[in-house]
């Protein structure tokens, strides 16, 4: 007889964005004509850039003909694509090595997995207000989880609780929802708390190319120590577009070791055991984004993407309403105004200016009275949804 993963029962369903959607499509049904400006999605709205595109097309060419065709790769990666992330890395003073890059297939699907490397009764430590990935994929193995709670009184970056002892915390700066940033001495404390602990840290720093600050950290292994606590785990989703085309990695270093274990060793082997690697296409592609050209090209998609989220700013500060983040991030996370509870400002957006955001409260309990606003949109669009909400804010 077959058993089925009890937990999955245990995972709340996905109120947030079924309730989005439910009541714009009830407003569509009233309303047919109405054309919503849509700032809830975490998605991009740019397309590839062209050395991207070039590279691609190429790498379709080569699998065409029998000299240049490509059969399995590394389940780790392309060696070429490692070593430039490495690269990457030293450009800014990092000194990891090729092979502590592991090439994945995106965020998610590493969140996810790496979960393999730690037994099932490690304590999960999660910041609320969350991408909802960290909840799930800890629920879904039966993992205990506990939650430390953010507040605009520590500017949505919590500190360690020493009253609590996690053996994994999840650490995602700059943050989704609240677009706020971690600094190198706040990471300290984080790293020092994992050591205490005998804890390992899970950066995500899928937003990491949104830090234009630079005395903020794009990376958990600036700051020293962090090579023996911490896994980070990056994507080209948002930086180069690829939400659709799938690609990020992870870095993994070879000092992070527990209990006579070591991790990378562990990870190599569950990698050339669960995978066979990513597509070489989009591995060939991937490699264009750190290519001069892409590196230029995606910047000036980045460069679009922050000058909406400067547009949303301006509205908020005219405004005088509180928020972070959008500074080193897409995000903005605004506190709604006069006492509204998220859902009640969602439903006010859509009713009265049809603009469209996320309720904080989908984040977790302590994001109730916020919501997070996306910089990803169409830049006519964030325009005249900025200037529809300074006048809403303002009446
Ligand atoms: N981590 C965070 C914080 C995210 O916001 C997202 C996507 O929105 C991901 C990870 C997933 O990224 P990917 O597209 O690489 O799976």
């Amino acid at each position: 007889m077959v058993i089925p993963n009890h937990h999955y029962a245990d995972l709340k369903g996905s109120y947030l964005f079924r309730g989005i959607s439910e009541r714009i499509q009830q407003y569509l049904r009233q309303n047919p004509d109405a054309h919503l400006l849509r700032l809830g999605i975490g998605d991009v709205s740019l397309p590839l850039c062209p050395a991207v595109i070039e590279a691609m097309h190429k790498a379709v060419e080569e699998q065409a003909h029998a000299e240049t065709f490509q059969g399995y790769l590394s389940e780790c990666g392309m060696d070429p694509l490692r070593e430039t992330i490495a690269e990457y890395y030293r450009s800014r003073g990092i000194a990891i090595d090729a092979d502590e890059v592991f090439v994945s297939s995106g965020a998610s699907d590493e969140l996810g997995d790496i979960l393999h490397l730690f037994d099932r009764s490690t304590i999960s430590l999660i910041m609320e207000p969350a991408y909802p990935a960290y909840t799930d994929a800890n629920i879904m193995d039966g993992r205990p989880v506990q939650y430390l709670s953010a507040s605009s009184e520590n500017g949505f970056l919590p500190l360690p609780d020493e009253s609590v002892h996690a053996g994994l915390i999840y650490l995602c700066s700059p943050n989704n929802p609240t677009g706020a940033v971690y600094s190198h001495d706040q990471l300290k404390l984080w790293i020092d708390y994992a050591k205490r602990n005998q804890a390992v840290i899970l950066f995500d720093a899928a937003y990491e190319a949104f830090v234009r600050d630079p005395s903020l950290p794009r990376s958990i292994f600036e700051v020293p120590g962090a090579e023996t606590f911490a896994i980070e785990i990056c994507s080209l989703s948002k930086t180069a577009g690829f939400t659709g085309t799938r690609l990020g990695y992870t870095v993994l270093p070879k000092t992070l070791c527990a209990d006579g274990m070591n991790f990378h060793d562990m990870w190599i082997r569950n990698r050339t055991t669960r995978t066979n690697g990513v597509s070489c296409i989009i591995q060939k592609a991937g490699l264009a984004v750190f290519s001069p050209e892409g590196q230029k090209q995606i910047q000036d998609n980045l460069e679009v993407y922050r000058k909406n989220a400067e547009c949303l700013m301006r509205a908020l500060d005219e405004a005088g309403i509180w928020y972070c983040g959008g500074k080193n991030s897409p995000y903005i996370w605004m506190k709604c105004p006069s006492g509204c509870t998220s859902w009640e400002f969602f439903d006010r957006l859509l009713n009265e200016i049809q603009v469209i955001g996320t309720p904080g409260s989908g984040f977790g309990p302590c994001g109730e009275g916020y919501f997070r606003l996306s910089a990803f949109g169409d830049a006519g669009e964030i325009a005249e949804a900025s200037s529809r909400l300074k006048q809403f804010l303002l009446r």
